[in-house]
């Protein structure tokens, strides 16, 4: 049985010019999460949301994903902001802290709930892993096989909420990738939105944050490209509005693997001495986002780089497939 019909492949959709998709009321953002320290994958996403916000005239704004946290890293988030800073990024209004936002949270997750999208469920992981008979693929795990869909069977007790999936796949235009469709039911199923340990799932809390704050364009890296069919259903329980969205390249290690830790820290404390080299790291991410920096610019500093990237920043020569991170080009 084929349980995961999503696809990466691009359709024969061609690709929207950025005088047509990008308008001045354009609202990016950059969401990263303090668990671990800024790698050179969250460099390229910062970059690349930060170039397509700005080529616009548009807003990109920080938002701090310190939701999950047991899995948060003391000051990793401070490194962050100072990281970012020193790249020469510049925000605009204050920066979001998901940590902060529990009460929006809980508003949302209460509409679902009274709108009858939503329900509690008391099954856990490895009840869902025993009872589910088809192969899976992905980071869904077995597709739920929706035991407290009709109501909590009993002699249970609620331990997280699920959202209702329907069966009709969801598709979106992916303004890199084209168009991209996944059926959430075969998938994973109904998907929960506050977990077991009482924190708000991260799907739920970037769809509330995204409307909340007007994002219209998201850009993040190709990772989370099955998340994005799970938030768009949600953005249409909740009436939202949906974002433009751009699944960036992987960065990969030279051999095409995953980078390893020390390889892939952009972090200060990762000892790489960033006021000296900083420069460098922007200059080598416009490479590996397909843009031809001139050579001169090696030697110029953050914000030049960035000003020069914002001007000539081409969505076309974006490179859809993963691949090595161009060190010091
Ligand atoms: N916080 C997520 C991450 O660091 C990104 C979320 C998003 O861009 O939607 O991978």
């Amino acid at each position: 049985m084929i349980v995961k019909t999503f696809s990466l492949l691009p359709s024969t959709f061609s690709l929207p010019s950025m005088t047509t998709t990008i308008l001045s009321t354009t609202i990016g953002r950059f969401a990263p999460s303090p668990t671990g320290p800024l790698h050179l994958g969250s460099l390229v996403t910062a970059l690349g949301s930060y170039l397509l916000a700005r080529q616009g005239g548009g807003q990109w704004l920080l938002r701090i994903e310190d939701l999950d946290t047991p899995r948060v890293i003391p000051g990793v988030a401070d490194d962050m902001l100072r990281t970012l800073e020193i790249l020469g990024f510049q925000w605009d209004g204050e920066v979001l802290w998901q940590s902060r936002r529990g009460e929006v949270y809980a508003a949302a997750l209460e509409r679902l709930l009274d709108q009858g999208s939503a329900y509690p469920c008391g099954c856990s992981r490895a009840e869902i892993a025993r009872i589910a008979t088809a192969p899976h693929s992905g980071d869904e795990g077995p597709a739920y096989p929706g035991l407290c869909r009709n109501g909590l069977p009993s002699g249970k007790i609620a331990r997280s909420v699920r959202v209702r999936v329907s069966d009709e796949p969801i598709c979106f235009q992916d303004g890199l990738l084209g168009e991209i469709c996944q059926d959430l039911a075969a998938t994973g199923g109904d998907f929960v939105i506050k977990r077991a340990d009482g924190l708000f799932a991260y799907q739920l809390a970037v769809v509330v944050d995204d409307a909340e704050s007007g994002v219209n364009q998201v850009v993040r890296g190709a990772d989370l490209l099955s998340s994005t069919p799970r938030q768009i259903h949600l953005q249409r329980l909740f009436g939202y509005t949906e974002p433009d969205y751009f699944h960036l390249p992987l960065v990969t290690d030279p051999d095409g693997t995953k980078l390893s830790k020390r390889d892939n820290a952009v972090s200060l404390a990762a000892s790489r001495d960033l006021e000296r080299e900083g420069h460098l790291l922007l200059f080598d991410s416009l490479h590996f986002l397909g843009q031809n920096p001139p050579l001169f610019l090696r030697d110029a500093s953050c914000a030049e780089i960035l000003s020069w990237a914002v001007a000539h920043f081409s969505l076309d020569a974006v490179p859809r497939m993963p691949g090595p991170f161009p060190l010091h080009s």
